[in-house]
């Protein structure tokens, strides 16, 4: 993904995960654009489209510009968090604590 803004470039790599259904996917690119606030410090938002069938929804992934026109992947603005990972006889537990 490239990012342009004044007619300089910034590169960054593509998110490779989806935030919503937590595939590995190659995310179609819808847009992207950068601001630069007035203390010259810069923000990259990309939109994106899962590439998996069942799941094929939108987020907005988040870049930093740095040195050598290089953007560094920040995290994404929406997505579902990964919960834990409890083997099945954890989750079928029942308590009666009251
Ligand atoms: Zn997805």
């Amino acid at each position: 993904m490239t990012f342009t803004f004044n007619n300089a470039k910034y590169n960054g790599l593509n998110p490779n995960q989806c935030p919503h259904c937590h595939n590995s996917i190659e995310p179609h690119g819808v847009n992207a654009f950068m601001t630069r606030a007035e203390d010259g410090s810069g923000l990259c938002y990309s939109i994106w489209q899962c590439a998996y069938r069942d799941c094929k929804r939108i987020f907005i992934a988040l870049y930093k510009p740095g040195p050598n026109s290089k953007a560094e992947l920040q995290g994404f603005l929406d997505g579902t968090p990964i919960g834990p990972n409890w083997p099945p006889f954890i989750l079928r537990l029942n308590s009666n604590f009251n």
